[in-house]
């Protein structure tokens, strides 16, 4: 890390390390030659272990919400139902691009910091028709994760197509899409990959494939058959963002050599330290139950008569330190501390002081040595 650098611990863009900005700054590789072909090979089976797949991922020059655009635009076609689980803000934005394709948008809403409840779905899946169900595994702008393996299990005993939207956890927490039978999964580059901003990762199942055959959605860039027919040839349809394939298979290296079942072992344990060094400053979790607390990102209450602006950018300014305040109708009134991707303890145990510092010069009474040991404490006795 630079001198000048912020350590990053928002929830996307995350701290990337040197050995993938060293990758991305090689030479550019020509996109429709042999080598580009190797790259993209590479790039997607390493990328099936983090999805739970043996389907090909298309892998898209565009952010994550163009990744949810393609999901919606190739499986959800006008006047079909769709059933959006509506957790926070990135439910609300699956559900306004269902919305953009004409479909039959039915609004579940859960309350910030709540997940869905599966027997909850399992009822409403019984009660009405639905051609898909959308829902966020790691809500970012809550904090909270839903079991993606009992809902995915729900939805696919009834026979209904599930779109999930795991862009900021994919990679840090296991994701197994064929056996919980999932239709299509999203990921983004700038989380738990630690790349940059700029890619998103597709996986459809055969059924969802099928689905896209027969979906009447318009869609040119974001078209995923053509994605997959290019994908055969060692391509992509149009000019990749070459650069960033070439970190994301630096990427995907350090992690498979890391382990999967060790990255997602830091993952869950830095998720209960942020907790428990949040808990020892008398904060409260925004997660309703702390049993469906994300893995990768804490949201975390301000005291009523504070601002969580203000806490951000005192961070900021005294420790060099980016973390995240609330957004839309929770601004002002949550902080989040995302502990993805390139972070350890060393880098949360920083953070929660650098939190407690701040509050206590805005005249909380808190210890900051207290709150960075109880964050050490819960990761050593978890991870040991
Ligand atoms: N979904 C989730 C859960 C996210 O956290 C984000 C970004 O923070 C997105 C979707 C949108 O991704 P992007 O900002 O890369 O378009």
């Amino acid at each position: 890390m630079r001198d000048d650098e912020l350590l990053l611990m928002i929830p996307g863009p995350t701290n990337v390390p040197p050995e993938v900005r060293e990758a991305m700054a090689a030479p550019c590789v020509y996109h429709r030659g042999p080598e580009f072909a190797e790259l993209i090979a590479e790039c997607v089976c390493g990328l099936q272990a983090l999805f739970g797949t043996s389907e090909p991922v298309v892998i898209l020059s565009a952010s994550g919400t163009g990744g949810m655009e393609a999901a919606i635009a190739n499986l959800v076609s006008s006047g079909q139902h769709m059933l959006v689980i509506n957790t926070g803000k990135f439910g609300r934005r699956m559900g306004q691009i269902a919305e953009c394709y004409a479909a039959e948008v039915t609004w579940w809403e859960c309350r910030p910091g709540e997940v869905a409840d599966p027997r909850l779905l399992e009822r409403l899946l019984g009660e009405s028709h639905f051609d898909a169900v959308g829902l966020v595994h790691s809500e970012t702008s809550t904090g909270v994760q839903q079991d993606l393996a009992r809902l995915g299990e729900v939805t696919a005993r009834a026979g209904v197509l599930t779109i999930v939207d795991a862009v900021s956890i994919i990679g840090g927490a296991p994701i197994d899409m064929d056996a919980n039978g999932l239709g299509a999964v999203v990921g983004g580059s700038q989380k738990a990959l630690m790349l940059p901003p700029g890619l998103s990762f597709v996986a459809l199942s055969a059924e969802a494939r099928h689905r896209a055959a027969e979906s009447t959605s318009p869609r040119y860039y974001f078209d995923l058959l053509r994605a997959l027919e290019s994908l055969e040839k060692g391509q992509s349809p149009y000019t990749p963002a070459v650069s960033l394939f070439a970190g994301l298979r630096e990427a995907l290296h350090i992690i498979h050599q890391q382990g999967l079942p060790d990255i997602f072992r830091r993952h869950c344990c830095l998720g209960s330290a942020c907790r428990a060094g949040i808990k020892s400053m008398g904060l409260q979790l925004l997660a309703a139950d702390e049993r469906h607390a994300s893995d990768t990102v804490t949201a975390v209450r301000m005291p009523e008569h504070l601002d969580s602006s203000e806490l951000v950018e005192r961070i900021k300014q005294n420790d060099s330190i980016l973390i995240s305040g609330g957004q839309d109708e929770l601004k002002g009134k949550i902080f989040r501390i995302a502990h993805l991707g390139s972070c350890g303890i060393d880098e949360l145990a920083l953070t929660v002081s650098a939190v407690a510092e701040n509050l206590a010069a805005m005249g909380l009474e808190v210890d900051a040595e207290a709150a960075a040991a109880a964050a050490r404490d819960a990761y050593q006795t978890l991870y040991a």
